[in-house]
């Protein structure tokens, strides 16, 4: 059995060598594909691939058609909207994420980002404190629950809303379940996003829902830019010149936020929520025992297209 890494980000060093440790020991071989240009590269490698791993690398239909010998794909990290999951399902590929593994990195820098942000961005200016605020956390996964732990920690009064996480679940954390995605951004001055990009979701982050958002309101996004509706967003902070938008995703419109909303708007240059030698290490390994499981055992405890 051949296992392809196909990253055109890679992994660390000391990642690649524990997966490598996971498929050898199962008497399979590893193959990389790393930082790669073209995808013509990646249609080449994955010719007798029987499994891949990926991070943010595309899987369409064009690269499943090319991968003859595919079973399954894992996808090492959260979203896995970079695979399309309908042509993986007709060319009866298997797909995993492995959640769960680069949640504390995210949790960690949502919060550094709202002490950023209330510090005026480090400005030399008095800003004001975490501690006491209302913190609303969309979508109660595993990126929301660490984001809870840790902003515990800080003294915020933490809300939550998950359309499907049972209340009681998250009111077991300590922390208040409201009932609708409105209540939460009426309650909360600064709200963390964690929802996946889904139909349902993409561009649900509208006008109509941040408009009510207490005085001094701050939307914090670790997610992802297709669930934010960037024109109302903008119309908004037109409006409202208390409201801060601060995100570890950077919207298309970057360039028209950080020119109209300079101090208040701040944008990583590139994704770097799950950029942490940890999460790395956690995410790539998970994967490869995921693959091992599966072509073993038929273990399908992480697949996304049941
Ligand atoms: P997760 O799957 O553990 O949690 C997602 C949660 O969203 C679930 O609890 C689910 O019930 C909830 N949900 C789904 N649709 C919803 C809706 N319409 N309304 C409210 N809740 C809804 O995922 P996670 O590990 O917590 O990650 C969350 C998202 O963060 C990922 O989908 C990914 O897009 C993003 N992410 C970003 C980075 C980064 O580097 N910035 C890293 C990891 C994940």
């Amino acid at each position: 059995m051949k296992v392809l890494v196909a990253t055109e980000k890679p992994f660390a060093k000391i990642a690649v060598d524990g997966i490598r440790k996971e498929i050898e020991a199962a008497g399979y071989e590893l193959a990389l594909l790393e930082k790669y240009t073209d995808k013509a590269q990646l249609l080449d490698a994955v010719k007798d691939a029987n499994a891949i791993i990926i991070r943010s690398d595309i899987i369409d239909a064009e690269v499943l058609d090319a991968a003859k010998e595919l079973k399954i794909v894992v996808r090492a990290g959260a979203g896995y909207d970079n695979v399309d999951l309908a042509a993986a399902t007709a060319h009866n590929v298997c797909v995993m994420n492995t959640p769960g593994q680069n949640s504390n990195a995210v949790a960690e820098l949502a919060l550094g980002m709202m002490v950023y942000a209330v510090r005026n961005f480090y400005n030399g200016t008095s800003g004001t404190e975490l501690m006491g605020k209302k913190l609303g956390i969309h979508a109660y996964g595993n990126v929301g629950r660490n984001v809870a732990r840790v902003a515990k920690g800080f003294g915020m009064e933490v809300y939550a809303y998950d359309a499907f996480c049972p209340k009681e679940v998250i009111e077991k954390d300590g922390v208040k379940a409201l009932d609708s995605a409105e209540e939460l951004y009426k309650t909360c001055q600064v709200v963390s996003l964690h929802i996946p990009a889904t139909a349902e979701t993409k561009n649900s982050i509208n006008y109509a829902l941040l408009k009510d958002m207490p005085k001094g309101a701050m939307l914090v996004n670790t997610a992802r830019k297709e669930v934010i509706n960037e024109a109302e967003l903008i119309k908004l902070m037109e409006e409202r010149a208390d409201f801060k938008y601060i995100t570890d995703i950077m919207p298309a419109a970057n360039a028209e936020f950080a020119e109209k909303f300079a101090g208040r708007y701040f944008s990583t240059p590139k994704k770097m929520g799950a950029q942490t030698a940890e999460a790395n290490i956690n995410a790539g390994i998970a994967a490869a025992k995921q693959i091992v499981g599966f072509l073993k055992d038929g273990c399908e405890k992480f697949r996304v297209n049941k």
